[in-house]
């Protein structure tokens, strides 16, 4: 199997995705091998929040331009959002470029006491970003893009448990998805660049430092950069290296102490004082369009079989085998396992060229012999040995 394929060949070979300047240069059309696999990543994330108590809520795609005014992104992003819309009766509004704002909302909406916090919120968020077109890159760059984000809102007394929390869920994530980290940086800020950077030398100051004492205190090896904060606190980026050798930030975990004051949100203390939370930007895995991306280019297609769009195929041999290959067939699809029947005249090697380059996990095979046995024959994708077994054998993968 080649090994060095970029992410946009192999979306082609699987049939995952494609991206049409006559639809629009940056926005990917996921087509049904694609989508599987884009929902069983979204579902394993759902799955994880939930057991690190966040709550899923749902936001619109569009915000009022006053909103991003508000929270500074109008000001520090507006070369990324796309223009204004303008409406009859002077209304504003932006494609969206992050639901940061949003969530903050929610959390104004209510009054919010200490025993309430951390809240920890997370959306499967659709939003927009401007790129220009010379800038686009397959899924690794595009205009519009999916991710789980999430913001958890906390007191002083709780930062350093929620960063180990969110750490922990982005670490068990790309875990279970075995990609590999180029390295972790500590993004700080510059005190001489006046213009990005917030001016509370204090609250940087505590911000940074607890970041820094959670690395140290965990033993986790890091790079540090300054200026590369966020213009509303320090951040930890989790960075890994793709094939065309780009560095990019894949899970993120950001202090920030800009965006509560600017909204002013507040909570009840024990003593009935208003008080200012914190809040900590969580990107788990990025976009799903850049971290599919990568995913792609670390496994070349190869994936796990629970993660893989197609896990079996049935092929016979010749037309003669079409009613039992049909059989084994329903069997699997009755099994909610995915399933695609080859009963195409094409030859035997060409089918089974195209589902290596499919990247099926399981390919059965079955012929006269396999017939009268009430057999398969099994191949792996990459393995060169057949095996002879039962149904039932394959079906036991899938327990
Ligand atoms: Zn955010």
């Amino acid at each position: 199997m080649e090994k060095n394929k970029d992410h946009r060949q192999l979306g082609i070979e699987m049939d995952l995705f494609f991206i049409d300047p006559f639809v629009g240069k940056g926005f990917p059309i996921w087509l049904p091998n694609g989508l599987i696999l884009k929902n069983k990543i979204r579902d394993f994330i759902i799955e994880q929040e939930k057991k690190y108590n966040f709550e899923l809520v749902e936001t619109p795609v569009i915000g009022s331009v006053e909103l991003y005014k508000k929270s500074g992104h109008y000001d520090h992003y507006k070369e990324n959002i796309f223009p204004i819309m303008k409406l009859d009766e002077g209304e504003e509004f932006v494609l969206r470029p992050m639901a940061c704002p949003h969530h903050i909302m929610i959390y104004k909406h209510k009054l919010r006491s200490y025993k309430n916090l951390p809240i920890r919120l997370a959306e499967q968020v659709y939003q927009f970003r401007y790129e220009s077109s010379g800038g686009l890159l397959g899924l690794e760059r595009v205009r519009a893009m999916n991710l789980t984000d999430s913001h958890i809102f906390l007191r002083d007394d709780q930062i350093e448990q929620e960063i180990e929390n969110a750490f922990n869920i982005v670490k068990s994530t790309l875990e279970k998805f075995n990609i590999n980290i180029d390295y972790i940086e500590l993004a700080l800020h510059d005190p001489k660049d006046k213009e990005k950077y917030h001016q509370d030398d204090e609250k940087w100051r505590l911000a940074e430092q607890s970041l820094k004492n959670f690395l140290e205190n965990k033993n986790i090896k890091y790079i540090s950069k300054i200026g590369e904060a966020a213009f509303y606190g320090p951040k930890i980026d989790i960075q890994i290296k793709t094939k065309l050798n780009h560095i990019i930030t894949l899970s993120t975990i950001q202090l920030d102490f800009v965006l509560p004051e600017k909204f002013d949100i507040f909570y009840v203390d024990k003593n009935l004082n208003k008080k200012r939370p914190i809040m900590i930007h969580r990107g788990l895995i990025g976009t799903y369009e850049r971290f599919i991306s990568v995913l792609l280019e670390q496994t070349q297609g190869d994936f796990p079989l629970w993660l893989a769009p197609i896990q079996v195929a049935v092929v016979p041999v010749s037309k003669y085998q079409s009613n039992y290959a049909n059989e084994i067939y329903n069997s699997l699809i009755d099994n909610n396992i995915r399933a695609i029947l080859d009963d195409t005249e094409e030859r035997l090697s060409n089918k089974i060229r195209i589902l290596n380059e499919r990247k099926v996990k399981i390919q059965l095979i079955v012929g006269e012999n396999e017939e009268r046995d009430g057999k398969v024959s099994c191949r792996l994708l990459g393995k060169k040995a057949n095996k002879i077994v039962v149904l039932k054998d394959i079906l036991n993968l899938f327990k």
